[in-house]
């Protein structure tokens, strides 16, 4: 990092797209990213933010959706319940919002900044994020669930956030939906 401000990367931005490294020993730096991540998430009124809308290629989320927050290493889904289907946005699709179907309740497994294991159940909204958050670890976005006619209303949007360019600021419309 050598001091500089991370900043949330758009669609467009290649960093996106990769799958982050596992996390082998937990540093001293990656503690920094964690707290930075977290304030970035606070001041874009964000409930989730992973490493890689940062532009850091590394498997670390933070979490916060109002009841208190979650920065973990490593996280994994190991276990997966029913079905539900949340309207989501995304800090890294400005403008954009998905109606997504994904599981009801997930267990993850992660480790936090001092290396300790955590398993966390979550449900609902929580459990929405987590499965939003983990996907940016493998350079999956919320677009990539738009179905096709989707797609081709949201084209111009995308097109025009990913056209703006990396590291720009998107002016970002009100939103009813959570940005993670
Ligand atoms: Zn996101």
């Amino acid at each position: 990092m050598n001091g500089t401000e991370l900043k949330i990367r758009v669609l467009g931005d290649p960093v996106l797209r990769k799958k982050a490294k596992r996390v082998q020993a937990v540093s001293e730096r990656h503690r920094k990213i964690l707290s930075q991540m977290a304030r970035i998430m606070y001041e874009s009124q964000g409930i989730g933010l992973a490493a890689p809308q940062v532009g850091i290629e590394e498997s670390m989320i933070v979490i916060d959706i109002g009841t208190g927050l979650y920065k973990l290493i490593n996280p994994k889904i190991v276990k997966k319940q029913g079905r539900q289907s949340l309207e989501e946005g995304c800090l890294s699709c400005p403008g954009v919002s998905i109606k997504i179907k994904r599981s009801k309740k997930v267990f993850v497994t992660a480790i936090d900044e001092d290396e300790k294991q955590h398993t966390i159940e979550a449900d609902a909204l929580l459990a929405c994020v987590f499965q939003h958050e983990i996907d940016h670890l493998n350079g999956k976005l919320i677009v990539d669930y738009a179905s096709l006619l989707k797609k081709l209303t949201l084209g111009k949007k995308i097109r025009g956030a990913a056209d703006k360019g990396k590291n720009e600021a998107v002016p970002e419309p009100k939103t009813k939906f959570a940005k993670l």
